[in-house]
């Protein structure tokens, strides 16, 4: 039984920023990592972004050497028990700790149809199976219109391969981008040569030879090499429930992203925290999220005792459209757009009651801590008073 000042459960860049945290502060105490994957840390994003465009693949690893971290891979824990500070692995192995990190993360939402001949694209293993399918196949269904979907869509694209989007919504990014602009990106990725079916709904698939059959509601039979899905991601808790812990969507976490047992600690994507300036609980599923919280919970847990307060921001690559935004970002609320360039350059802002609950940069990057500050302020805003308050986004 291996006893740890600190143990990470997960392996994801939540838990490398985690490790990097803890010892900007404690260099010593001892610190072990434990982790599902097979795989050492790595850097997620790439594989739908970069890894396309030829940055190597080597690039992905988080350099953890110099953090004297005792890592155990391909391990799951299925048990934790907070009063005796342990936890047991799947290959009935306890580890016991000083202060635990629950940086568990999310797996993909599946549908109830294809088994494993659908990608679930969440990890390295999947972009490597996904690769090794673009060798021979040349058409690809991608389901599900979010950020998995309309970010390997335009990599497929952009690696000369046919691509069909299958979208049970109004089209790509509906829940996020207004109207137009949602019609904007759809008619771009159809020059690209996408082939963007908004309102259908993937239902069946069967394998005949090397092709796939993908059926749809509407009758549609599309034939494909491969079949990626995007259809969002549920937060990994059940190990914290069945231990007790306060559990609502995500691990419930106090502002010292505490959990509601001593010593215990959640941060990234599993992590439900209060964001002092929307005055709401929020999980964030997103790589600044994983790697700023990552960073912090560590020096919280080695001793540096600050609050979380911190808004972190995204961003996504369409193409050659890219968009960085911060808050609440969903078409459920009412937008106001500022466009310097129709829909390539220029600001959405997401409204509540005359305040800002969330801005969308496109076209334009470090507009991200001018967007933070308007959401902290209480308004009201009206179109006019957004004018110029991000000088690198705004139309005049
Ligand atoms: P997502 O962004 O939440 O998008 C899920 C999409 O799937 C939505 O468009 C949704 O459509 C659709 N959908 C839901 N059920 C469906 C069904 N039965 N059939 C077809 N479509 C369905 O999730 P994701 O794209 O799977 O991404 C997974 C996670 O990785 C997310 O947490 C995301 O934030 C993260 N990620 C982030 C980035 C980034 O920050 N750039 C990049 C990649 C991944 P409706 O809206 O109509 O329900």
């Amino acid at each position: 039984m291996a006893h740890y000042k600190y143990l990470i459960i997960g392996g994801g860049m939540t838990a490398a920023s985690a490790a990097r945290g803890i010892r900007e502060v404690d260099t010593e105490g001892s610190l072990g990592m434990i982790s599902r994957d097979e795989e050492p840390p790595y850097n997620r994003p790439p594989l739908t972004k970069a890894l396309w465009k030829g940055k190597p693949f080597d690039s992905i690893w988080r350099k953890l050497d110099k953090y004297n971290v005792q890592m155990h891979l391909g391990r799951t824990i299925e048990a934790l028990y907070p009063a005796d500070k342990r936890v047991v692995d799947d290959q009935g192995e306890s580890h016991t700790y000083e202060k635990l990190l629950l940086a568990t993360g999310a797996t993909p939402r599946t549908l109830p149809f294809g088994g494993d001949e659908i990608i679930y694209y969440r990890n390295v293993d999947d972009y490597r199976r996904l690769r090794a399918t673009t060798e021979q196949g040349e058409h690809f269904a991608v389901i599900g219109g979010g950020f998995i979907g309309s970010e390997i869509a335009a990599a497929l694209a952009m690696n000369g391969k046919k691509v069909t989007m299958v979208l049970p919504g109004k089209g790509i990014g509906d829940r996020m981008y207004p109207p137009e602009l949602m019609e904007f990106v759809n008619s771009y990725y159809r020059e690209k040569g996408v082939d963007v079916l908004p309102g259908e709904r993937a239902e069946s698939l069967e394998r005949d030879g090397d092709k796939l059959t993908l059926r749809t509601q509407s009758g549609r039979e599309i034939s494909v090499d491969g079949v990626v899905a995007g259809i969002g991601v549920e937060p990994n808790t059940s190990l914290a429930e069945a231990a007790g812990l306060s559990v609502d969507d995500g691990i419930v976490v106090d502002e010292l992203l505490r959990t509601s047992e001593p010593d215990i600690y959640a941060a990234g994507d599993v992590a439900s925290y209060w964001d002092p300036v929307l005055g709401q609980r929020r999980r964030v599923e997103h790589e600044e999220n994983a790697n700023k919280m990552g960073r912090h919970v560590g020096r919280v847990m080695a001793g540096q005792e600050e609050p979380w307060h911190y808004m972190p921001s995204f961003y996504s690559d369409l193409f050659d459209l890219s968009y960085e935004a911060v808050g609440d970002i969903g078409t459920r609320l009412e937008t106001i757009e500022n466009w310097k360039e129709p829909f390539r350059h220029g600001a959405v802002y997401y409204m509540q009651d005359g305040r800002v609950r969330g801005v969308a940069v496109w076209g334009a990057w470090g507009q991200m801590d001018a967007a933070r500050k308007l959401i902290g302020e209480p308004g009201p805003f009206g179109p006019e008073d957004l004018k110029g308050r991000l000088p690198e986004a705004n139309g005049h």
